[in-house]
């Protein structure tokens, strides 16, 4: 089938709307008509990445309806409507069987390799292959993607919202309930208020912390942490976070903290502002040059545990479900998180917004394909002056 779709032609140079092909789903695969989908600053890294395979199509964060299943699909037919996971798993690995699923490494091959999962693309242009990303490719009108990808969602679910859950929400929300297992009456603090801290902020507040302490170096990010659910702030570019952390919690430190920043700086200083017993996870992806300083006097006295956490540990098919009924029910906030709805033909000018550095990454630019007129911007939080 023909359809239009926003090209990476070249690393670095705006996307280009094409008609492109996309061939029918084969085995295990689905075809998925786009709805909505977010643009990460993941798609921006993307386009700047020379490891990228190109053409390509950008966009990992996507819901729609199912159009059409291939051979052997169970868990979804046509007319579902789906959030999409970037991390589909095979379900039989030593990680998947022992309940581990975002631990799976059968989907890392084909999304460097600019795949789907059987080493092939279904998009092309004039005969010549165009590469997938993140097996999904969600600057389209439509993709085939792994029927493992595919999250049935309520109804009731609006599809823009339904687009943010794959990534940093997703991500952030697991980091709290699922990595650090936040406990009703905890305290938290979270590191990196951007698109995943503000949900590691509002996991920690679903789980029940006590106090939720948002670290940052930005005020502005402070101040829209607060709406989410942070009940302190530590601005750690000026205060001494450590002492902060322990001046609100009666001396002893925090029981858990999460570090979404990517520092390895403040991820030390989470280790000293997280009480004996406690728990410190990182969720940031750290620059791998640098070096994780911890205090080796004490260590085994402190009972601490570090531990990393990707994709939130989440499991798709549970955890993408709790989030869209939390949101039903007035729990989880992500109307806010959307900052601009917008049609394809505008996606640069989402994309370059990540560059203005008056633009706070903390929500999303949505690309909407529906027919209806779309309604005017919207903006959630004031922009920095
Ligand atoms: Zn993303
Ligand atoms: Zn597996």
């Amino acid at each position: 089938m023909k359809m239009k779709a926003a090209v990476m032609t070249e690393v670095g140079k705006p996307l280009q709307i094409q008609t492109v092909d996309l061939a029918s789903p084969k085995a295990n695969e689905v075809l998925v008509k786009i709805e909505a989908t977010g643009v990460c600053h993941s798609d921006l890294n993307a386009l700047y990445d020379d490891t990228t395979p190109t053409p390509a199509i950008l966009g990992h964060e996507g819901a729609g309806v199912v159009v059409e299943v291939g051979t052997n699909v169970k868990n979804v037919q046509a007319g579902d409507k789906v959030a999409l996971s970037w991390m589909p798993y095979c379900g039989t690995c030593e990680f998947c069987v022992t309940g581990a699923v975002h631990l799976c490494e059968s989907a890392f091959g084909p999304m460097f390799n600019g795949t789907l999962l059987d080493g092939t693309s279904r998009l092309s242009k004039d005969g010549n292959p165009i590469y997938h990303y993140s097996l999904l490719s969600t600057f389209a009108e439509y993709a085939v993607v792994p029927e493992m990808s595919c999250i049935k969602l309520p109804e009731k679910m609006p599809f823009a919202q339904a687009s943010l859950i794959g990534c940093g929400v997703a991500t952030g929300y697991g980091a709290a309930v699922n990595a650090a297992k936040v406990t009703p009456g905890s305290t938290v603090a979270v590191f990196g208020i951007g698109g995943v801290g503000i949900n590691a902020i509002q996991g920690a507040r679903i789980a029940g912390a006590s106090k939720i302490i948002a670290c940052d170096v930005k005020d502005a990010n402070l101040e829209i942490a607060k709406k989410f659910g942070a009940t302190h702030t530590v601005n750690v570019g000026k205060e001494n976070g450590e002492e902060a952390l322990k001046s609100l919690t009666n001396g002893y430190g925090v029981h858990y903290a999460i570090d979404c920043s990517g520092h390895t700086s403040a991820t030390e200083t989470a280790w000293k502002g997280t009480r004996k017993g406690g728990t410190i996870v990182v969720v940031g992806a750290f620059n791998p040059a640098m070096t994780l300083n911890l205090p080796a006097g004490g260590f085994h006295r402190a009972g601490k545990i570090l531990k990393g956490s990707f994709y939130g540990d989440i499991q798709p098919y549970r955890d993408f479900l709790r989030i869209s009924e939390l949101y039903l029910d007035g729990k989880f906030m992500l109307d806010e998180l959307i900052l601009k709805r917008m049609t394809l033909d505008r996606i640069n000018e989402a994309l370059e917004s990540f560059h203005d550095c008056n633009c706070i990454n903390v929500g999303r630019s949505v690309i909407e394909f529906t027919s209806t007129p779309i309604q005017c911007e919207e903006t959630s939080f004031e922009r920095i002056p």
